[in-house]
This record gives structure tokens, sequence and C-alpha cells, in this order.
């Protein structure tokens, strides 16, 4: 398998290449076509398998594809995270492949001034990548709406349930269309996050590496 099977823009090309990624990782391999096809997914993956750049590419391809929502406000690929470190990680590597497509990335977490946070949404963007409870809170200050997104992606679904944050998650996640696309990626599935993943993927593909 090679990233040139997978109908990526020249852009998203050169960015890839850019970051020495020669061939896609197992999780890569596995959740790409899936993901593209427009499926939800259960990734079940650990941190360093390569598991951000299986739901950001596609991300960028999925807004790509959607010109006609360009005029409408608030983020289109939504993506939480359990830790501020995780959060700004996800960030990084959203920049890396959005900024050739002129897509804007911001990071919404605690620790950093809700004014300034505020402002930034203000200004607009296209993915918003969060820690559920500071996401929360710039919905109640009406700094972005949920109305335009289309992708939504949980990260560490795990971590995020042990440190609490599984109503911030429902609350997130029922303020998104249902027609969405979900993908949710968890190192191990205890009954809770499998309970979620129940309720909030449609038809899910199972993927494990
Ligand atoms: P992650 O599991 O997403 O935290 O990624 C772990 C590390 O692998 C990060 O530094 C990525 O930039 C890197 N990485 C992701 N995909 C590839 C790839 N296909 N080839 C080489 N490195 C990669």
């Amino acid at each position: 398998k090679t990233f040139d099977d997978c109908g990526f823009s020249p852009q998203l090309m050169n960015a890839i290449k850019k970051q020495d990624y020669e061939k896609p990782t197992p999780i890569q391999c596995q959740a790409l076509p899936i993901v593209l096809s427009g499926r939800d997914i259960i990734g079940i993956a650990k941190t360093g398998s390569g598991k951000t750049a299986a739901f950001v590419l596609p991300m960028i391809f999925h807004i790509m594809d959607q010109p006609e929502l360009q005029k409408e406000e608030g983020p289109i690929g939504v993506i939480c995270a359990p830790t501020r470190e995780l959060a700004h990680q996800i960030y990084l590597e959203s920049k890396k492949f959005a900024k050739s497509h002129g897509i804007r990335v911001s990071a919404v977490y605690g620790g950093m001034s809700k004014l300034d946070q505020f402002k930034e949404l203000k200004a607009g963007c296209e993915i918003v990548v969060a820690t559920p409870g500071r996401l929360i809170d710039m919905i109640k200050m009406k700094a972005l709406t949920m109305q335009r997104a289309t992708y939504l992606v949980l990260d560490e679904a795990d971590r995020m349930f042990d440190l609490g944050f599984e109503p911030q998650i429902r609350s997130i996640v029922g303020q998104i269309r249902p027609d969405r696309q979900t993908l949710l990626f968890s190192a191990t599935m205890p009954r809770k996050v499998e309970k979620l993943a129940r309720e909030i993927l449609s038809d899910p593909v199972r993927v494990t590496v």
C-alpha cells in the first residue's frame, strides 16, 4: 500500500512527502480506505501507531470535498482529545497538512486565555482540536457553532472516559448533525466506551492494530 492510492490532492501528497512518510503505517493502511469511503470507524490503536494522520489526512480530503459549505460558519472537522498535550500534538499534525489547502485549524484547551481563544474562534476555522471541557465552554460563549460540523473524531476515547469527560463528549456529539462521519480511536475498549460507540457511530468498521 502507498499514499498514492488514496486519491489525495497534489498539495496533500507534497505535504506527506515533506514529512518523510514513505509509506502508510499499519493503522493508516487499514483505516484510510474505510474513512475515505465515508464510513464510521472504531480504531483500536495506541499513540505511536500513526493514528493521528489516519484521521487527519481524510479530514483534509473531506473538507476539500465540500466547497458548498464554505459560506456557513463553524468548524467542519471537530477533534476531541483527553489532554492539552495530545490536543496540541494533533493541532501541530493537522496544521502541517491543512496549511497548503488554506484550511484554518484552531486549538481549544485549558491553560490558554479564554478571551484569546474566543477571538480566534470568532475569526473562523475549518478544523477545531479541543479538550471536551473547554470546547463546551466555547460553545456556551457562542465562540463557535457546530452547524457546519460533519466530521467528528474522538481520540483516546478510553482516556477521555477515565478523566470523566463522558458527559461533555455526549453533549458535544448531541450538537453535531446525525449524518456526520464519526471516528472513534481508543487503545482499549472498556464496556462504557463500547456502549458509547454503539450509540453514536453508524454501522462502524472496526480495525485493530
Ligand atoms: P501518532 O501515533 O499519530 O502520534 O504518530 C506517531 C509518530 O509517527 C508521529 O511523529 C508521526 O508524525 C509519525 N508518523 C505518522 N505516520 C507516519 C508514516 N506513515 N511514516 C512515518 N512516520 C509517521
